[in-house]
């Protein structure tokens, strides 16, 4: 067997690494980071880790783990270059070959061209989540910049320990490219009561040394200023190597790129999602693992089924925790139930449920959603919405 070698150590090269052993490949394995240590998850840096700082816990397995599996762990090493017809890596003045490349490079914060920004941090990595967390030790006025998920977790936390929170967001309503309307006034509302200061539809013009300016004139006092107005993927290296990109590395339905010794994953890949056809990139734990969990039956048993895993997510917020089973696009119509829970319907067929605290209806939504077909409106409605029925 060949050499596979995964450039990113994050969720989904971890996975990727693991589950090739797990499905029986014994040729070498080589995962490369650019970050320092183990790979770690990232979901409770802007939940838990901030409260509680334990940095041990966020570990995906301990070393002892790589060296029984004969994966060869990488870390603080950055890959600058591929070279295709040669089937290398390039890490500083050393070559490395592949027979099967994995680009698992994730995501980079966006950082908007506004005067003073530089100033504002970020909520990406382990060191970005220590900084926060440091910097959280005594009162502060803080200003978030993004009403999307990791800037309103960020901001209940801040707001749980007592400090003075405000946010602004550009969009008329919170996490408005992930979730109904219906979802995002709750959110709202649940924010506003923790005590933050929500601005909607005031976009930030420029970070100043004690705050924020808003595109309405309105300044906001802070000492800390949390940037999360979204990331853009790490695309360079497959750019730079003449693969497609296109808002993520363009892969197919086995998410596999033209080159066929080349797989993008995760955050970074742009696949073809099975239920609405269109090309789509997820930011979540769910697409990263199971792209790489598809992506090792691939190359181990030379499945080709379609990669056709129905996404899922969750966001923590205060006592919330939000699920979304199933991909809303903007437009897809809402219809709120007395449970609380927000079914999307694009075409008459449903394409997503929110729930909140309600982990049983997110699963019968999973397994409504991976059926064949998806319910369609009317016979829901004929069963008063109830997704067991279905
Ligand atoms: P990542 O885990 O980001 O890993 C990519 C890795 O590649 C990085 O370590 C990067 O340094 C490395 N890399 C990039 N370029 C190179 C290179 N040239 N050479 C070497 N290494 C390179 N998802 C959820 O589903 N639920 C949540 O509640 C949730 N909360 C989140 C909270 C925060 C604060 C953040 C930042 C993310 C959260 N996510 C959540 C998203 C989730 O963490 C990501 O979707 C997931 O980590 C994606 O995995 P990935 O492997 O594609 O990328």
């Amino acid at each position: 067997k060949g050499a596979v070698v995964i450039v990113g150590a994050g969720q989904g090269g971890f996975q990727a690494a693991l589950s090739l052993r797990q499905e029986g490949y014994e040729g070498p394995i080589t995962l490369i980071g650019a970050e320092p240590g183990l790979p770690y998850q990232r979901p409770p840096l802007s939940k838990t880790y901030l409260k509680n700082g334990e940095a041990e816990k966020l570990i995906l397995r301990p070393r002892k783990v790589f060296d029984a599996k004969d994966i060869t762990l990488r870390s603080g090493a950055r890959v600058e270059g591929l070279d295709r017809a040669a089937r290398q890596v390039v890490i500083g003045h050393e070559r490395l070959d592949y027979e099967i490349l994995i680009l698992a490079t994730g995501t980079r914060n966006l950082r908007p061209p506004l005067p003073g920004v530089e100033r504002a941090l970020d909520l990406r990595t382990l060191e970005d989540a220590a900084t926060l967390r440091a910097a959280l030790d005594q009162p502060r006025r803080i200003a978030v910049i993004g009403g999307g998920f990791i800037g309103l977790e960020f901001a209940a936390v801040a707001a749980s320990l007592g400090h003075r929170v405000s946010l602004a967001e550009a969009a008329p309503r919170l996490m408005a490219r992930a979730v109904s309307p219906e979802m995002s006034e709750r959110f709202r509302a649940l924010h506003e009561s923790l005590g933050t200061a929500l601005y909607l539809g005031n976009g930030v013009t420029e970070v100043m040394d004690q705050g924020i300016g808003l595109a309405d004139g309105t300044r906001l006092d802070a000492d800390l200023v949390l940037l999360a107005a979204g990331v853009c993927p790490n695309v360079d290296l497959a750019a730079a190597a003449g693969l497609e990109v296109d808002n993520g590395i363009v892969v197919d339905a086995t998410l596999r790129t033209a080159d066929p010794h080349v797989f993008a994953l995760g955050d970074c890949a742009a696949f073809p999602e099975a239920r609405s056809g269109a090309r789509v990139r997820l930011e979540s734990v769910q697409a990263a693992t199971d792209h790489a969990r598809a992506i090792a039956k691939t190359i181990v048993h030379g499945t080709t089924d379609p990669y056709a895993a129905v996404p899922w997510f969750w966001s923590d917020q205060h006592d919330c925790k939000l699920q979304i089973a199933g991909l809303a696009l903007p437009g897809d119509e809402s219809v709120l139930l007395d449970s609380g829970a927000v079914l999307r319907f694009r075409d008459g067929r449903l394409s997503a449920v929110e729930t909140v605290n309600d982990a049983k209806t997110h699963m019968k939504g999973r397994r409504v959603l991976a059926q064949d077909a998806a319910p369609t409106r009317d016979s829901l409605l004929k069963r008063n919405y109830d997704l067991t029925a279905a």
